[in-house]
């Protein structure tokens, strides 16, 4: 199986049995399992990098077959530039790197509202955001919804906006103290694709495509990861797999995780968050590179946001979140597309149709190796953030998105996470 995957540039095919002794496994080669590697070889820490996909970057993933440009699958806004090291290994890519502009259109009942209407969403969305953040800088573990104005006919957009749109779940689904405990940031993009700057910092590293760590034990004295390939045994292992993965026990621990983890996982759980991209030879939304499109939410919730144009691409990422992307996941590629594509005929008329190209539509939550966009603490589940990043018998060490403490949810903490938990683990293994 191993031999059919090809390989990224740069990156080297681990040897085909993996059975052997190391110091520390990495299980997943996204974000944070690159990082560690790096991390543990500046260390001089000998090491193992297992990925259960075809592909390292995990959920960001850049590729330019479906629509001959590159399509983010996942992440695709850098975020964090004070922090985030992709900021700077972007910058020093030689790919077109540059600041997003915040050119927004609304449209109501199929046309474009005027400016006094687009000011009144921004004000409720001001106020729903404002409610969220006195709630989440008191420290309240409670739903967004719950402190969420509702009454205006323009709340249901707000809601979507930092809801779903932003948080892959609807307002009821997260909680506010966590949400508060997030970094503000301005956003980025580099026209290659996120996707890209992660798969070419995996350039220089091992990885053992297509070997999944189907079995941790950790009772012993180390720890020993089952894959197909054989078992790798090990002082220590360090798991960035999704809340998703380890909440539907993809990865079988024997014995089982502390209560207290387990707990964890289930309390920081994944959002639901697509691209439905449409493709389109002219922009017909008329804001040059990278504006938004956004349209008035009734009660059903049923809606799209949209970044038109991505990098003069053509692209328009018209991105579905919460349960709604979960239904429509469900419903299929076919049924997320005519949603979408029903939406913009009804904003902008017959144009869109004469300049359709391609459309097509990403599945996280239904994928195994994922089970979701990413993670955000459940009402009442925000302390658990901590004891998600604590050790398990000075071996077992889960890191990824989920365990930054501030940065979650994206890319670049993801990046810290693996960096400080191998930084962690190589004074544990050394010691
Ligand atoms: C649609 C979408 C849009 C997003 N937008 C943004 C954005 O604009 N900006 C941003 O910063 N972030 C964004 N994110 C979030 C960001 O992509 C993630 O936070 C980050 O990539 C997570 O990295 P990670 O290393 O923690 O996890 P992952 O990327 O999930 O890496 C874990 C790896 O483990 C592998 N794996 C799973 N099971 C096993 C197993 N049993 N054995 C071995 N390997 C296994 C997986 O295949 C995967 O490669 C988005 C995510 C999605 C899905």
């Amino acid at each position: 199986m191993c031999g059919a995957a090809a390989l990224a540039p740069g990156l080297a095919r681990a040897a085909s049995d993996l059975s052997s002794d190391t110091d520390v496994v990495i299980v997943g080669a996204g974000a944070a399992g690159i990082s560690a590697a790096h991390a543990l070889a500046g260390e001089g820490v000998r090491h193992v990098l297992i990925e259960a996909g075809s592909r390292v970057g995990g959920r960001a993933f850049t590729e330019s077959e479906t629509f001959g440009v590159p399509f983010d699958h996942g992440a695709h806004w850098v975020q964090n530039q004070e922090r985030n090291p992709y900021f700077n290994r972007a910058k020093a890519s030689g790919h077109r790197f540059y600041k997003a502009t915040e050119a927004y259109r609304i449209f109501r009942d199929g046309a474009e509202v005027s400016e006094a209407e687009a000011g009144r969403l921004w004000e409720v969305w001001d106020e729903v955001y404002g409610a969220i953040t006195e709630a989440g800088k008191a420290g309240e573990d409670v739903s967004a919804a719950s402190v969420s104005p509702s009454g205006d006919e323009w709340a249901q957009t707000a809601w979507f906006g930092i809801g779903p749109w932003e948080m892959g779940k609807d307002l009821k689904d997260f909680s506010c103290a966590d949400w508060w405990n997030s970094a503000d940031s301005v956003d980025w993009y580099c026209a290659e694709g996120y996707g890209t700057l992660v798969a070419e910092h995996a350039a220089g590293l091992t990885v053992a495509l297509e070997t999944p760590a189907t079995r941790i034990r950790w009772g012993g004295q180390g720890v020993e990861v089952e894959t197909p390939r054989g078992t790798v045994r090990a002082k220590a292992v360090i798991v960035t797999v999704s809340t998703g993965v380890l909440a539907a026990e993809g990865i079988v621990f024997e014995p089982a995780l502390p209560v207290e983890t387990q707990e964890a996982i289930h309390a920081i759980p994944m959002g639901d968050y697509n691209h439905i991209a449409v493709q389109l030879s002219e922009d017909i939304f008329g804001m040059g590179e990278d504006g938004y499109l956004l349209h008035h939410v009734g009660e059903d919730g049923e809606a799209f946001g949209a970044l038109t144009n991505a990098s003069g691409t053509g692209l328009a990422y018209c991105d579905v979140g919460g349960s709604f992307a979960r239904e429509l996941e469900e419903a299929g590629e076919e049924a997320a597309v005519d949603f979408v594509m029903g939406k913009l005929r009804g904003m902008l008329g017959g144009d869109v149709d004469r300049h359709f190209v391609k459309a097509t539509a990403t599945a996280w939550t239904a994928d195994p190796l994922f089970r979701g966009c990413y993670a955000s603490a459940a009402p009442g589940g925000y302390p658990m953030r901590e004891v998600l990043r604590r050790p398990v018998g000075e071996r077992v060490f889960l890191a990824g998105e989920a365990c930054h403490g501030d940065l979650w949810a994206t890319v670049g903490g993801a990046d810290l996470s693996g960096r400080d938990t191998a930084r962690a683990v190589a004074l544990a293994v050394a010691g």
